[in-house]
């Protein structure tokens, strides 16, 4: 089986799920005790939340790169970020170790392709929901992004930040989810993106009157795809 590298504690609490569904995925594909080669690079969250709020994203962009040499001199051969919103730095991370990183929005926006949709409501930080790195990604591939209005987006993003990364879920902030998402409904949306790696842990498709797609999952799908493909042939020097 090929090394993953994966990036995490962005948050703990969301990090926690991929290391379960790694595995869990891995052991449902290979049976028996098989399980995911994975090193993982956990890191301070506090220092990178506040260079995030600072705007500081070099300063994110230099921890998460030094993270990811790392794991490549440990021997990873691809890289995750187990989060979506630090994929605003994804290229700097590329290029700083010259290892593939599997890009969280390709296999959500390949889904929702799948699935014939267009025009999604986006859950997520404020920094993925208002900047353009993430949405654009999604665009290129033909999806239109729709995001709450600015109460709604103070209200996602707070309760990321201040409930879901400290592992608190609450149903006052269920519902208030659940309030957003119908507005995205009403707006036209055919499917909301829960576009926050600790989303997963509030929501789930009973709170939704239209499909979600939750990017954790699907992440962990296309790593656990990428973990079982077809190793070098022996010889080839890797
Ligand atoms: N895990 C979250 C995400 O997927 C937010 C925490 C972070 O800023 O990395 O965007």
């Amino acid at each position: 089986m090929r090394l993953l590298g994966v990036l995490g504690g962005m948050s703990w609490t969301s990090t926690e799920t991929y290391y379960r569904l790694l595995n869990e995925g891995v052991a449902a594909r290979l049976g028996g005790l098989h399980s995911a080669r994975l090193l993982v690079h956990s890191v301070e969250f506090e220092e990178v939340a506040r260079l995030q709020h600072a705007g500081d994203w070099a300063g994110t962009e230099a921890i998460l790169a030094d993270a990811a040499r790392g794991l490549r001199d440990g021997g990873a051969e691809a890289l995750v970020l187990a989060t979506n919103t630090m994929h605003k730095v994804a290229d700097g991370i590329e290029a700083a170790t010259g290892l593939p990183l599997l890009h969280i929005a390709d296999p959500t926006a390949a889904a929702i392709t799948a699935a014939g949709l267009d025009r999604v409501g986006l859950l997520a930080t404020a920094f993925t929901m208002e900047q353009d790195f993430y949405i654009a990604r999604l665009r290129a591939a033909g999806i239109e992004c729709l995001v709450p209005d600015a109460a709604g987006r103070a209200e996602v993003h707070r309760i990321i930040y201040d409930e879901l990364c400290h592992d608190v879920v609450t149903e006052t902030s269920r519902e208030a989810y659940r309030r957003v998402i119908g507005q995205l409904i009403d707006r036209g949306a055919q499917a909301i993106v829960l576009g926050c790696t600790e989303i997963d842990l509030l929501v789930s498709a009973r709170d939704s009157a239209v499909p979600l797609f939750d990017t954790t999952s699907l992440h962990v799908a296309a790593s656990v795809d990428w973990l079982l493909a077809d190793p070098p042939a022996v010889g080839s020097g890797s």
